[in-house]
């Protein structure tokens, strides 16, 4: 088969791997839709040789090519020897939870195997991912897709839209919150569509107007650009002059995260989702005074992303809309060309 691969400071290349085949406790999964997450713009744009964007993540890999894509969403094809029936069976539409961990420790065992301490495979990343006809994982990352949702929400929930929820869940988000969601990429305006269906008071920021405009659409009560002004400023006018009960980085920016954190209310939180890249507080002014929490939060559990994806299908939360451009394989090259501009919406592979 071939299969996607980043080569690293922006080049991508069709290779030819094996049609892979299930070993003992694994599936194979023929492809229906591989999504395209703000993470892999990091793997994407990672320089040449080295360890690429997985090291500079601290995700571990050597740097060796593999298959892209992270949100992998298809239908059982193969199951190897040993899966029971309840786990894995052919014919069964499934998303992939797109971790491998021990399978033994306390955070393997609670559905966090990102967290496991004895070496991780993130698939897509250092282990073969989504972006292929195929693929080969163990069956315990399989998450069931609810019928009524398609492939591609599916995909999205496999990471950028499950990050979202989770963050919103770990923030405790009520429909009595106001919240700040900075940076309206894929998992920005997944949070802002999420966050609006859970009842809240949206106010999203990007530095694109397309972005901007995206945001509206999906829910937003309002959408500021943050370099218009102060953003802190801006959002204490529309709250009061307290601040937002909720504050989410989705951007990764430095100066989006102090603005965060500093938009906040006394007794708020604030959450960042946004990889790699640093921030710098007064810790005094910013945080100890005014009794805030900050979050850091990583993806999701297993059990978090059924959640999800049972939150969609039960509120009919139209993900399938997140999607701007959709493309076959062959087109990766200019799919991810576009999607490097920042200013699109999701993109996804359909196989
Ligand atoms: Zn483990
Ligand atoms: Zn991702």
């Amino acid at each position: 088969m071939r299969a996607v691969v980043f080569t690293g400071d922006r080049g991508l290349e069709m290779m030819e791997f094996p049609d892979p085949e299930p070993g003992p406790g694994e599936v194979v999964l023929r492809m229906k839709a591989s999504g395209m997450c703000g993470s892999d713009l990091k793997f994407y744009r990672a320089p040449r040789g080295g360890r690429g964007g997985a090291g500079s993540l601290g995700l571990g890999g050597d740097g060796s090519p593999c298959i892209a894509g992270h949100e992998p969403c298809g239908i059982v094809a193969a199951v190897g020897p040993g899966v029971p029936e309840n786990l894995a069976a052919v014919g069964r539409r499934v998303m992939v939870h797109h971790y491998k961990g021990c399978g033994v420790c306390n955070h393997c065992r609670t559905g966090w195997p990102q967290l496991c301490r004895a070496g991780i495979v993130v698939y897509g990343v250092t282990g073969n991912g989504g972006h292929a006809p195929y693929m080969k994982v163990p069956a315990g990352t399989l998450v069931p897709l609810p019928d009524e949702l398609s492939f591609e929400t599916g995909a999205a929930i496999s990471c950028g839209t499950g990050t979202a929820y989770a963050a919103l869940r770990r923030m405790n988000l009520s429909g009595k919150d106001t919240i700040a969601i900075f940076g309206q990429g894929p998992v920005g305006v997944s949070a802002t569509q999420l966050a609006r269906a859970m009842g809240a008071r949206v106010i999203a920021l990007d530095v694109a107007a397309e972005r901007r405009a995206l945001a509206l659409r999906f829910g937003a009560d309002e959408a500021l650009d943050p370099q218009a002004g102060d953003p802190v400023q801006a959002l204490r006018e529309r709250t009061h002059g307290e601040g937002v009960d909720l504050a989410l980085d989705c951007s990764g920016n430095p100066a989006a995260r102090a603005a965060a954190v500093r938009a906040t209310r006394t007794w708020g939180s604030a959450c960042f989702v946004g990889e790699g890249d640093t921030v710098t507080l007064d810790v005094s002014q910013d945080l100890l005074r005014r009794q805030i929490t900050v979050i850091g939060s990583w993806t999701f559990s297993t059990a978090g992303q059924a959640e999800c994806a049972r939150f969609i299908a039960d509120r009919k939360i139209d993900v399938d809309a997140l999607f701007s451009h959709r493309f076959t394989l062959d087109q990766a090259a200019e799919a991810y060309r576009l999607f490097d501009t920042q200013t699109t919406g999701k993109g996804v592979f359909l196989m």
